[in-house]
């Protein structure tokens, strides 16, 4: 008997990310289009063609 297991790969994800300035959390999406600014004004996500760039601390990773 055969046991398949479907593990759903998404391309995109939430992530937990803490900003290197000032230590805020907050949550962003890996493939964010948009430019994520922290309330300190430091850049958390640079947005790209496929993905996202993270300049930040990344707390984990959410389902
Ligand atoms: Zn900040």
């Amino acid at each position: 008997m055969a046991k398949k297991n479907i593990i759903p790969n998404p391309k995109t994800k939430f992530l937990l990310i803490k900003c290197i300035k000032c230590g805020n959390e907050r949550k962003v999406f890996s493939a964010s289009t948009t430019e994520i600014k922290c309330d300190c004004g430091q850049i958390l996500v640079y947005p790209s063609a496929s993905k996202a760039f993270i300049e930040a601390k990344v707390v984990k990773v959410l389902n």
